[in-house]
């Protein structure tokens, strides 16, 4: 497996960016940002003028950190790196650094994610289509139920709930902890509520637990920006050294949120506050109204390809009390009792007693077929977003 970068290991041995391109160059500028050094190298002739070592010097650097810093040449580099007797245990991908080294995201500005995206979308192909790995780009585990807004739109279902609740740490950690355990790489773990910052506790022992983990890119937590992080939280944060914090701005209602960037931005956190601008479909920023939350007469024909279209099918697996959903709203759905539960259909249990007993690869191939499966699962049944209607971001229920 592949593993990722993790500069806070750093064993002092020469890193090596292999492509001297935009990502590497943004690659570079993440491990200068952190105090490291590294050299470029790429297999382009006309490039040996500059600072940037070929292909038959890399032999010179004898057990040197390899990170591959193309996104669009990453199987290329692989298998050039293998080709040349490089073991694979040299090889690294760097979402983090990535993240770190693009300079829009320190000032905040939304503009420059799609760039990580990218990124890291491509680094799954190496992943999942090359080394028989199995990766998710983003996982939303929940933290909360409590929520300061009330949004009437709420994709989390939010307002249905009559006694909120925050949930259980343990559950939710044994349930990532057999996920990891399936060999599962993730590009975004998002930390999310409700309001992820009411629970910071949770928060807290989250990233301590797993700031170490090599099979995750980043950590995230998206905030309506009423709650300052306290200072602990911060600690928490620093010590991952690849958190970010992006704010939903919703104008007068995340009334905290300057006060809370100029906090985070003191102590080096990078923050992002999406923008009129970035509320885009291609974004996954723009809302839309997913219906009430009843069942739906739709036919099997509808709500196939509306699962198809789906792009919380595909991006926004959530854990919630240790189980695994294909999306936050049946996750809610089942959580509050108003859809279905429905094993294995709906949802898969990870912290129960006949997982605990699969073997790595028994479990790769259950949460695997589960999260990549074809036909949707009978908890879009109750969800009528192929209608499309746009919906006011933010509006609140009185
Ligand atoms: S801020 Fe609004 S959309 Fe976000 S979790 Fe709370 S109720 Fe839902
Ligand atoms: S219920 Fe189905 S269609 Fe609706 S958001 Fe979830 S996966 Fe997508």
């Amino acid at each position: 497996m592949i593993r990722e970068f993790d500069i806070k290991k750093w064993n002092k041995k020469k890193i090596i960016v292999y492509g001297f391109g935009h990502d590497g160059k943004i690659i570079m500028n993440g491990i200068r940002k952190v105090g490291g050094d590294a050299v470029f190298c790429d297999s382009q002739g006309e490039l040996k003028n500059t600072n940037v070592i070929s292909l038959e010097e890399l032999s010179d650097f004898e057990d040197s950190n390899i990170i591959i810093g193309s996104s669009k040449y990453c199987i290329e580099i692989y298998h050039i790196l293998l080709n040349n007797n490089i073991s694979e245990k040299r090889i690294f991908t760097a979402r983090n650094l990535y993240l770190i080294g693009l300079d829009d995201i320190g000032s905040g500005s939304f503009s420059s994610v799609p760039d990580y995206f990218s990124y890291s979308e491509n680094l799954q192909k190496l992943i999942t289509e090359v080394i028989n790995g199995w990766s998710l780009y983003h996982i939303d585990v929940v933290n909360t139920e409590v929520c300061t807004l009330n949004c009437r739109y709420c994709g989390s279902l939010i307002p249905y709930y009559k006694h909120p609740l925050n949930v259980s740490f343990d559950s939710q950690c044994n349930a990532f902890d057999e996920l990891l355990r399936s060999g599962c790489c993730i590009d975004v773990v998002d930390i999310i509520g409700g309001e992820p910052f009411l629970n910071q506790d949770f928060l807290r022992k989250f990233l301590l637990r797993y700031k170490d983990c090599q099979q995750i890119g980043v950590f995230q937590s998206i905030t309506n920006g009423t709650v300052i992080p306290e200072d602990t939280t911060i600690e928490a944060m620093k010590e991952t050294g690849r958190f970010f914090v992006v704010f939903s701005n919703y104008g007068c209602l995340s009334y905290k949120q300057d006060e809370a960037i100029e906090k985070l931005r003191k102590a080096g956190i990078p923050c992002m506050v999406l923008s009129e601008e970035d509320i885009t479909v291609e974004n996954n920023t723009y809302w839309i109204d997913y219906g009430e939350l009843v069942h739906y007469d739709n036919n099997s024909n509808y709500n196939q390809e509306m699962f198809d279209k789906c792009r919380d099918a595909k991006y926004c697996h959530t854990l919630l009390n240790g189980r695994l959903y294909i999306c936050p709203r049946i996750a809610h759905g089942v959580n509050l009792g108003l859809i279905p539960e429905q094993l294995d259909d709906n949802y898969i249990d990870l912290i129960d007693d006949e997982n605990q007993g699969c073997t790595e690869d028994e479990l790769r191939i259950k949460i695997g077929s589960f999260l990549k499966r074809s036909s949707y699962p009978t908890g879009c049944e109750y969800c009528n977003k192929e209608a499309g209607n746009k919906a006011c971001r933010a509006e609140q229920l009185k």
